[in-house]
């Protein structure tokens, strides 16, 4: 993974306190014990961050990396889909379309922005797939000094915001956004779906124990050879350290959204990548959020969604929805878990 990344998969670690950051070379074989079980890794650099696949085998080596490989060609398939970087993509024709027509989509990418109306839904516009009608105006931040919007800015490209007004349909598949301007931007969705899909790949494989993590976004199946997964937390401020451990005892996914791997800070202000679409700026209140889940992208949506909601109106959103559970630390670094992560955190003192 990634230095510092968001949720190491610190579960290869055999014993004690697991390493974060980048281990060994881009495919490793670990020994666990007698008797040929091994973890088997791949990694592979995908949808803008490292995809890793973790698979504990007894069987042959050969076949548990056959398996990684195609997991993570499955993940390389959905960035090809869904990449804005790509003309041809479904999201950069809706994009280019904006006000023009409505464009037909795959059942894949459909399926994701239903997925991500009803979360903008239940999050009170918190999470929200067309925010990226404001990235053109934090372009400023890369500029050299960094720039900060003017208020006018971020007005102006605030009104083009709202997944209400993103029009879905069905029957056609289509998907339509009616203003010029207006654009998607799948950022807080897509990684999980990648997971998801690189996770059914491995399990259309026979494989029935593993890891997959892409960007802070995990699918654990099974265990490792008998015990259960862990995973490290990244401690949102002190780069390489782990915040605590979490034990995931059956099938899950995890995900996490922090505002530690990418910001700009101006004037000592942390500008962070994720926005607030109610203010048009970066949201405030959270410093990180993980979050667990039946699936990758739901879980990447929905920690999305509690960052910019802000740790008290972010856990009454966890607490409503039933099969999740979340960890969040606040901008002062007090930690807050829902109920049923109680027990299965170990926090680093
Ligand atoms: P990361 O990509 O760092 O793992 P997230 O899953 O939280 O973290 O996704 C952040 C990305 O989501 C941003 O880079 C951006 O593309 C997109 N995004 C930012 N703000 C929002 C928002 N309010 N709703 C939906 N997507 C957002
Ligand atoms: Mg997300």
């Amino acid at each position: 993974m990634r230095p510092g990344a968001i949720l190491v998969a610190a579960a290869l670690a055999t014993a004690g306190c697991p390493s974060p950051g980048p281990a060994g070379d881009a495919a490793a074989g670990e020994h666990d014990g007698a008797g040929g079980a091994r973890v088997v890794t791949g990694r592979r650099q995908l949808m803008g961050t490292d995809f890793e696949v973790s698979v504990a085998t007894a069987g042959p080596e050969a076949r548990a990396r056959e398996a990684i490989e195609a997991a993570l060609d499955a993940v390389a398939g959905v960035e090809r889909r869904l990449s804005p970087h790509l003309d041809e993509s479904d999201v950069s024709r809706v994009n280019a379309a904006a006000g023009a027509e409505p464009v037909r989509v795959s059942e894949e990418t459909f399926s994701l922005l239903e997925l991500s109306q009803q979360i903008s839904e239940r999050s009170a516009g918190a999470f929200d797939v067309t925010f990226a009608a404001l990235v053109p105006v934090w372009r400023a931040l890369r500029d050299q000094p960094p720039r900060l919007p003017t208020d006018q800015e971020i007005d102006a490209a605030r009104a083009l915001v709202g997944s209400r007004r993103l029009v879905l349909d069905r029957a056609a598949m289509t998907a339509y956004l009616p203003e010029r301007g207006m654009a998607l931007g799948l950022g807080a969705v897509g990684k999980g779906h990648g997971v998801d899909v690189g996770a059914e790949a491995l399990i259309d494989r026979g494989v029935h124990d593993f890891i997959v993590g892409g960007g802070g976004d995990l699918v654990v199946r099974g265990t490792k050879h008998g015990t259960p997964w862990r995973l490290g937390i990244q401690h949102p401020r002190r780069r390489g350290e782990l915040l605590g451990e979490l034990t995931l005892d059956r099938d899950q996914a995890v995900a996490t959204s922090g505002d530690y791997e990418r910001f700009v800070e101006v004037g000592g202000v942390r500008y962070h990548h994720i926005l607030d679409p109610r203010t048009g700026r970066p949201s405030q209140g959270c410093a990180s959020v993980t979050l667990t889940g039946p699936d990758a992208a739901l879980a990447d949506a929905l920690a999305t969604a509690v960052f910019v909601l802000g740790p008290a109106e972010g856990m009454r959103l966890v607490e409503r929805t039933p099969g999740v559970e979340a960890l969040i630390v606040d901008e002062q670094l007090r930690v807050t878990m829902s109920a049923g992560l109680r027990g299965r955190v170990r926090l680093v003192e």
